[in-house]
């Protein structure tokens, strides 16, 4: 439904420079031109990070590693607080940022399991090692003298920013408390970070088997998806089956019979007592340690560095926000209950394993489905397009290096980035094709962020976007097609790589997309616009077969996205306030996480829970979000009002991506998110253009949800 992506963000975190502040003026659209090796990064191996060759090689660099920050850290212990006490930390943070941000990535999409248990056995003590450097006195104290005389050494913008950052990350890790109070901080974080692991393997688990009697084995399905499901047991008179995730998803999305798709419903969302264990664990982990740090709940917490500054906030834009779908939902509702009245002569309410099937029979019904879109989208016209619009509003170009020997799978493609002047500014790797062992969500992997070196030169950022598209979608012509969802995540993974890929932030701690979790969706949600917009499609479409797509393919496309938009919204809304429950209450860890499910989707969803699921068993973001999954709705709401600012006229606007890059993709972190959104909005953070685009222009602007940000907690 929607991607997501991996940041770390460390409380000490890394930075890298860049240059580009030149004037990068490259004309032209020219096609991906091949060339062979560029030096981006001086190491050569895998993932371009030097001696990585074989899976035990991630021993010697995770304790090489841990060696280079001693001397770091040694030399910050006897600094006299200054501007080069920042530095040096940055040069600490990066050296960790640039190891552990690849060991992220290699457990996540890495085709052999050996490197993917080597990455995340050395990503453990190298992440402990940096929870006891964040929970270190000495380390600390010149930071905290420099904070006292800042206004006599006269710090710059960026530097004051770093500052404050360090210091904020440092007293999150307790480093105000006594020395035991700081060590069992630090046991905490460590068993937050293993048992964020174990979550996030066991999102990609194998659903639950299910029983049924031979009669309605027989009834349900046919012999040929009765042969597909593997038998396991005989239990209570009855046959218990398994299946697979994909072919549940279909039976719950398209079977005809609702007792069929109620099995695949509860198969897919049901969890054994050791899964919730794991999710109350990690919830009750946090829990305590906001509360060893004098806080309320994790949510007040975790809401310290974000843009919105306390969940209160978050909570009451979120039910203002939903209180607005009202008629819109409501008419969504009654379009699925006439279709169930229809299909089944019943009048009962519409429950959770009937909404996409009933969603989907309309959306046919419409004949909406048999859009085409996806034949006028094929993959390297629609990198052409990406690029040229990157091209167009940034003067940059994307070139292939086909050598790569950096790459990870015979599938993943190398592009380095120039500017006008020639000179390259960053590299993304691309990481397209499902296979075994990749994580199953799309995703931006920051490998390297920009900095700015002692001698003046640039450490480059280096980016990873993963997708797990289908290779080859249409065998006639040996191409693969992308549907229009896939493109607008290709865009939105893509709005991520150029905030990082354009940074030229002076520390790699600020560089891109290192700012507020609940900011840096903006500029990816900002970049989906592209991949909706009739002249992008237009240009993109083109580029295959000189194909022309349709302006009514387009409209019909842009109508079909609101037909049931209430019911998206109202389930992102749930989603953001139930993570943001399971982080707030004092009752979970202690088995209340199932019950917390249950009141949130029974008040704010019109479908009923279901006794014996446990959804958010599988909800991945619960992890990487930690009480911020409502950050989609606020990039939602910022980008749909920069949209209408900057773009809607002229997508292509050169005066447009001149502002974009200067005020948001240029400052990464180094500026607040509150002055960089004022820059380009003033005051007005109101959802109106997202209520719109929904379909709902009934709220007046007096009423209209408004995202309140500030500073008091
Ligand atoms: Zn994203």
């Amino acid at each position: 439904m929607m991607s997501s992506v991996v940041l770390l963000r460390y409380a000490l975190r890394s930075f890298r420079t860049s240059a580009a502040t030149a004037i990068w003026r490259i004309k032209s659209t020219q096609n991906l031109c091949k060339v062979r090796s560029f030096s981006t990064r001086s190491g050569t191996g895998i993932f371009g990070l030097e001696h990585l060759h074989r899976a035990s090689d991630w021993q010697s660099i995770a304790l090489g590693t841990i060696q280079k920050c001693e001397q770091i850290a040694t030399e910050i212990r006897s600094s006299k607080p200054s501007s080069h006490t920042l530095q040096l930390f940055d040069d600490l943070s990066n050296e960790l940022c640039r190891v552990l941000d690849v060991m992220e990535l290699c457990r996540h999409i890495h085709p052999d399991p050996e490197f993917i248990g080597e990455a995340e056995k050395w990503f453990a003590v190298l992440n402990s090692y940096m929870q006891e450097l964040n929970a270190d006195y000495l380390l600390y104290r010149p930071l905290s003298e420099l904070e006292s005389k800042s206004s006599h050494l006269a710090l710059d913008r960026e530097e004051n920013m770093m500052l404050k950052s360090l210091i904020s990350d440092m007293q999150r890790s307790g480093i105000h408390m006594p020395a035991k109070t700081r060590q069992k901080i630090v046991e905490l974080q460590n068993k937050i970070a293993s048992l964020g692991f174990e979550f996030t393997r066991q999102i990609s688990r194998a659903p639950t088997p299910f029983s049924i009697s031979k009669e309605q084995a027989k009834e349900l399905f046919s012999p040929s998806m009765l042969a597909s499901f593997e038998y396991v047991e005989k239990r209570h008179g009855k046959d218990v089956y398994r299946s697979d995730m994909q072919t549940l998803k279909h039976v719950l999305h398209h079977h005809p019979k609702g007792e069929a798709r109620k099995l695949a419903y509860l198969s897919i969302y049901s969890a054994d007592a050791s899964s919730i264990q794991v999710v109350e664990s990690l919830l009750g982990a946090r829990n305590q340690l906001a509360r060893m740090l004098g806080y309320v709940s994790y949510s007040h917490f975790a809401s310290l560095d974000k843009l919105v500054r306390n969940p209160e906030r978050v909570r009451e834009f979120l039910l203002q926000l939903n209180k607005s779908l009202g008629p819109k939902l409501e008419s969504e509702l009654r379009l699925l209950k006439e279709e169930k009245e229809r299909t089944e002569r019943s009048s009962s309410p519409i429950e959770s394993w009937e909404v996409t099937f009933y969603c989907n029979q309309i959306r046919r019904k419409l004949n909406v489905e048999s859009l085409r879109l996806d034949e006028y989208l094929e993959l390297e016209a629609c990198l052409q397009g990406m690029f040229y619009i990157a091209n167009c509003l940034f003067d940059i170009r994307a070139v292939e290096d086909v050598t790569n020997p950096e790459k990870w799978h015979q599938d993943v493609r190398k592009f380095v980035f120039f500017n006008g002047s020639g000179q390259s500014i960053g590299t993304l790797f691309l990481d397209l094709y499902q296979r075994p062992y990749k994580y199953p969500n799309s995703t931006h992997f920051t490998i390297q962020s920009h900095r700015l070196l002692k001698d003046g030169s640039h450490q480059l950022p280096v980016i990873a976007i993963t997708m797990n598209m289908e290779k080859n979608s249409s065998s006639k012509r040996n191409s693969t097609f992308l549907h229009p969802f896939e493109l607008q995540t290709l865009f939105h993974e893509f709005g991520h790589a150029l905030h990082s890929i354009l940074s030229t932030t002076r520390f790699q701690n600020l560089a891109g997309t290192r700012t507020a979790l609940d900011f840096v969706e903006m500029p990816s949600h900002l970049f989906e616009y592209f991949a909706r917009d009739q002249r992008v499609l237009q240009h993109i479409s083109k580029g295959f077969g000189n194909k022309t797509i349709p302006q009514s393919l387009v409209e019909d496309m842009l109508r079909n996205s609101q037909l049931f938009s209430g019911i998206d919204a109202q389930t992102q809304i749930f989603y953001s306030l139930l993570d943001l429950e399971l982080h707030s209450s004092p009752n979970v860890g202690n088995g209340g996480s199932v019950e917390i499910l249950k009141t949130v989707q029974n008040e704010y969803t019109p479908f009923r829970y279901v006794e014996g699921t446990a959804w958010h068993t599988r909800f991945g973001h619960l992890y990487g979000y930690a009480s911020c999954y409502y950050s989609y709705l606020v990039a939602k709401v910022l980008a749909s009002k920069i949209w209408q600012r900057l773009f809607s006229d002229n997508p292509l606007s050169k005066e447009s991506g001149r502002l974009l890059r200067e005020k948001v993709l240029m400052v990464g972190g180094s500026q607040s998110p509150q002055e960089i959104l004022e820059s380009i909005l003033g005051n007005d953070m109101r959802a109106d253009r997202f209520l719109i685009e929904l379909g709902i222009d009934s709220v007046g602007l007096e009423e209209c949800p408004c995202i309140h940000t500030g500073t008091d907690n």
